[in-house]
Parts: C-alpha cells; structure tokens; sequence
C-alpha cells in the first residue's frame, strides 16, 4: 500500500516529485531493522524494487532537466546501509549539478546501527558537505530508551563532518503516545545535539494499525511539551496527507481571535494557562484576516489577562 502515492508522483523509478522544488530519491530499500510502523514497507527489502546504477543514473538526469529542484531528499530503505563507495558516487553526482543546494540523507542507522557511522564514512560526507551542497541528516528516534551511548557517539560524528542532524519521531500507540514520554525523547535529543523536526501519525498502512493513535493525541502531545523544552526541542506535528497532498501542521489553538474595537489579539498561554492581549499594528488593513472573539468573551476575559501594560512576576510569584 503506497498511501501517499508517492509512486503515481514518480517521473522516473526511485524518485518522487511531489513539492516544486525538493525531490524524495530512493537509493536502495535494505535497512539495519524492519520497521512495522514504516510506510515504505511495501518497498523495503523487496527485490524488485532495486535500484541499479542505471535507475540511478536516470535520476540524476530528471533532477539535471529540473533546474528548479535545489533539494533532494536521499532516502529508502536506509541509504546508508548503501557502501561508501556508493554514497560517495551518489554525493558526487549530486554535488555536481549546479541546482541542487541541499542534500538530506534520511536514515535511521544512528539508532539502529550506529557503528556504520564510521570515521571512514563521515570523510566521505564531509568530502561532498562543501560551499555548493549542504548535507543534513534526519534520522529516527521514537523513545529515549534509543538513545544509546553509541548513538550519541554516531550523531557526533556526523556534527563533526558539518551535517546537521535533525529527528523525525512516529507517534507509537503504547509506546510513546504521550506527552511525558515524548518529552523525556526530545529533552535527550538536544543532549545528543539533535533538534527536533517532525512528529508523524503512522501511516494507515498493513500491520500500522495497532500503533495509530487519534489526531488529538499528538495536539495534546505538543500542549504537554510547549514551555517545559526549548522550542528546537518541539517537533511539529505533521499529518502527511493521504493521497499525495503534502504534509500539514497541527497544534494546539494558543489563538483566542480578534477583540475589533479594541484592536486586540487574544492569546493563551501555553505555560501558565493565562491570557495575554497583543495590539494589531494601527495602520494594519488585516482586521478581516483574523477570526473575531465576541464581545461577552472579551468581557470575560479582560479582567483575567495581561499585556505590555500588566505582566506577569516569575513562575510561582503574582503578577505586578
Ligand atoms: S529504517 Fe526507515 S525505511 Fe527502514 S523499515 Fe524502518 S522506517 Fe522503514
């Protein structure tokens, strides 16, 4: 089951074109642990789907003909179960095509396999992470427990080479599909220097189903953790859209709406709870953007809330 038709988004086999200018380039579909949870599980260690040099070659020709494609996301499977001399190859075809800015590799061998992360390899990546191609790394942790010794040992390794190393979690029902859980998660990655990115619902694909938790849960997730980490330690919450429609955010509504008469926006705060007013610029035409609050609610909350003029003292204290 492909179910963000990624293949239906393929010019050429082995790479998607969904957004303008990135493309999602499948190098190989072996990986160092089989996911249930993953959505490429229709590819992964099927046969048939490999990809010969010559796949890739003709890859490299479609992101050549596109000057609008300036990134390319290298995934699978796990590219780097691929062998140094591959990557190295693929990194230099890349490297070379004047468009291409950006290389993300995806991989989830800091976690699963952190000793492919060799001093050998990284020379490699640092090799092609040059003034013309920027490499990042986005990898996978779904729970701290993950969070090996070893792995921190792979994450700085791949610093040390120049990649910025960013998370893409799976929300996991029993797992980590909660907002303390998820927490302790992030407050380790950025000890491993690693910033949070993305946090996905599975995939509704065969075998997934028994980890899909309901939307709410990952709204309440990033409720939990906003104010108690850093905000590079928040992922966003995305829903990838069945279909091919692209990934949207979601997040819990800090946003009360708009007081018209008073010019003013209403905003809960996702640390203390309270509510704090901020003025829309006198000179702003946007009055109509914003959804309004009425007037008994501002009534309601007016007494109740702070501002530029009335602020809160420090955690603990009343405000002055
Ligand atoms: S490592 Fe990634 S690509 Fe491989 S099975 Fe797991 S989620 Fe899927």
């Amino acid at each position: 089951m492909d179910p963000l038709h990624e293949e239906d988004l393929s010019p050429v086999k082995g790479l998607t074109h969904m957004y303008p200018d990135r493309v999602l380039l499948f190098s190989n579909h072996e990986c160092s642990v089989y996911c249930r949870h993953c959505m490429r599980g229709r590819k992964v260690s099927d046969s048939t789907e490999r990809m010969e040099t010559a796949d890739l070659e003709l890859c490299f020709d479609y992101i050549r003909n596109h000057p609008e494609i300036s990134d390319v996301v290298i995934s699978g499977g796990d590219p780097l179960n691929l062998s140094d001399s591959k990557i190295d190859w693929i990194l230099e075809n890349l490297e070379k095509i004047p468009h291409v800015k950006i290389c993300r590799l995806g991989t989830r061998n800091p976690v699963t396999l952190p000793m492919r992360i060799t001093n050998d390899l990284c020379k490699i990546i640092e090799s092609h992470n040059t003034d013309h191609l920027s490499i990042f790394c986005n990898t996978q942790f779904n729970h701290e427990k993950e969070c090996t010794p070893e792995a921190k040992e792979a994450i700085l390794k791949l610093l040390k080479a120049g990649v910025s190393v960013g998370n893409q979690c799976v929300i996991l029902k029993g797992i980590n599909d909660d907002g303390e859980t998820m927490l302790r998660l992030h407050r380790k990655l950025l000890e491993l220097r690693i910033r949070a990115y993305y946090m996905y619902d599975p995939e509704l694909i065969p075998g997934s189903r028994g980890f899909r938790t309901p939307l709410a849960k990952g709204i309440q997730i990033i409720e939990y953790m906003r104010g108690k980490v850093a905000g590079m330690g928040i992922p966003q919450f995305v829903n990838d859209l069945p279909g091919g429609g692209g990934k949207v955010n979601l997040g819990p509504n800090w946003y009360l709406g708009f007081h018209k008469p008073s010019r003013n926006h209403v905003f809960r705060s996702a640390v203390r709870g309270t509510y704090h007013l901020s003025p829309e610029p006198l000179d702003s035409e946007y009055e109509e953007f914003y959804p309004e609050i009425s007037e008994d609610t501002w009534s309601k909350l007016l007494q109740n809330s702070y501002s530029a003029f009335k602020g809160l003292g420090p955690l603990g204290e009343p405000g002055k």
